[in-house]
């Protein structure tokens, strides 16, 4: 299917109306960034085209009133605690300042920053990362390489899956990640395990949720809500040490083969730019019917999120030889068997309390063919299986200098495309 997608509406910033451009002013994705090379605090910005929007510099023009405070003052969890009705009266307002034709044109044009010329932090304070387990189709095909009889354990279809990882290893796009070192199985039953650089380090494709308003402990959040509580979505890229997860993960789950990094792309996409590609959740008819709890039906009709979702290697010869990075897989966040909103729910079903700025990974989003793998365990059969580069390099797990590249952007017919921008990652040498 060929998607042509409808017509931005415009804005003065020209670069914003270029064809295929992530961030038209349909778009607006929330982002923390500093002037390259300054030592200014960390200003909170928005993304119009190639530039962004200087919240603390656009509140000197148009008035500190008309900008939350918490944008002003670099704190974008404050932002998010403000919740959905703040932030789409926010969103008008950025509209009108930034529509072709607007009169504050050139007043505003002092409030921008060339993409080029930012250096891009973390967008907020991640006090906590749970990471799920959303796609049935990585679910299965990790299942068969450990699990030939039994692939999908028979909680699945019931219980959102998913395990607490770590905040304070999440990086921003452009994250140097060092090779974890760790314990892995012996080569044979007779030996003690070894202790050393990882040898099977992955990648997996995902998304992850930021909770806007939170909840006090004790206080689930009901599915007929829990939309309230999400804020947007950005790019998850949940490194996975393969050799080191095979030996620990039983019988508590991920550890340490998942907190050396994570890395997330700067801009959160926010809900409101991502209302015209939700699309229905749906479950084969065959498939249990999902506990009350964690059903709705504002969910079943448009539950799910259609985004298309790439993954690019570069190795260090490819980037020496000045080949481009090399499209991998391709997936779409649509074949999640779990919503955010579920996962949300499920989350604080129990009472645990999410917080501003909490976040949550979908899981790697593989889809049902072989071509949609979201991570290289499944794209190589385990490892059993290398992948030939343009360059004739050959590839099962990451090697040092490899760059992954995860891309993801929404189109479709009747909407603007927008995409979420880049989250990359280069692999350097362990440590030890
Ligand atoms: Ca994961």
């Amino acid at each position: 299917m060929t998607v042509t997608g409808k017509k931005t509406q415009g804005s003065w910033v020209e670069s914003a109306n270029r064809a295929a451009i992530d961030f038209p002013i349909e778009n607006l994705p929330y982002g923390a960034f500093r002037r390259r090379g300054s030592n200014e605090s960390v200003r909170i910005g928005v993304a119009i085209g190639d530039h962004i929007l200087d919240c603390a510099r656009l509140a000197e023009i148009v008035g500190r009133d008309a900008v939350p405070s918490a944008l002003v003052d670099g704190n974008l969890n404050g932002f998010m605690a403000m919740g959905p009705a703040a932030r789409k009266a926010f969103r008008a307002k950025l509209t009108g300042w930034l529509a072709a034709g607007s009169p504050d044109a050139a007043r505003l044009a002092p409030a921008l920053v060339a993409q080029s010329e930012a250096e891009m932090q973390l967008p907020c304070t991640i006090g906590d990362y749970t990471d799920f387990y959303a796609s049935i189709h990585h679910a299965t095909a990790v299942g068969k390489l450990f699990r030939p009889d039994a692939p999908l354990l028979p909680n699945y279809k019931w219980v959102p899956i998913g395990y607490h990882g770590r905040g304070s290893s999440i990086g921003v796009s452009g994250q140097r990640v060092v090779r974890p070192v760790g314990q892995v199985k012996a080569a044979t039953e007779s030996s003690p395990p070894e202790f050393g650089p990882c040898r099977r380090l992955d990648i997996e494709l995902e998304v992850g949720g930021f909770v806007a308003v939170g909840n006090a402990l004790g206080s689930p959040i009901p599915m007929a809500q829990a939309e309230d509580h999400l804020f947007g979505v950005c790019i998850l890229n949940d490194w996975s040490a393969r050799d080191i997860q095979a030996w620990e993960y039983q019988p508590l789950g991920p550890f340490l083969a998942k907190n050396f990094a994570s890395t997330i792309s700067p801009w959160i996409v926010t809900k409101e730019a991502l209302e015209p590609f939700r699309v229905p959740y749906e479950r084969p008819a065959t498939d249990p019917k999902t506990l009350p709890y964690i059903t709705s039906t504002v969910n079943e009709q448009r539950g799910g999120i259609n985004m298309v979702l790439e993954f690019y290697l570069q190795t260090a010869k490819m980037r020496a030889s000045g080949q481009p990075p090399q499209l991998l897989s391709k997936s779409n966040l649509r074949y999640a068997y779990w919503t955010m909103a579920q996962i949300l729910t499920h989350h604080a079903s129990n009472g645990c309390n999410l917080q501003p700025g909490d976040l949550m990974g979908s899981g790697t989003m593989s889809g049902p063919q072989p071509s949609e793998a979201g991570s290289l365990l499944e794209l190589t059969l385990g490892g059993k299986q290398p992948i030939t580069l343009a360059s004739g390099e050959t590839r099962t797990f990451l090697e040092d200098g490899d760059a992954v590249t995860l891309k993801a952007f929404c189109a479709s017919d009747n909407a603007v495309r927008i995409g979420l921008g880049e989250c990359v990652g280069t692999i350097v040498a362990a440590t030890q």
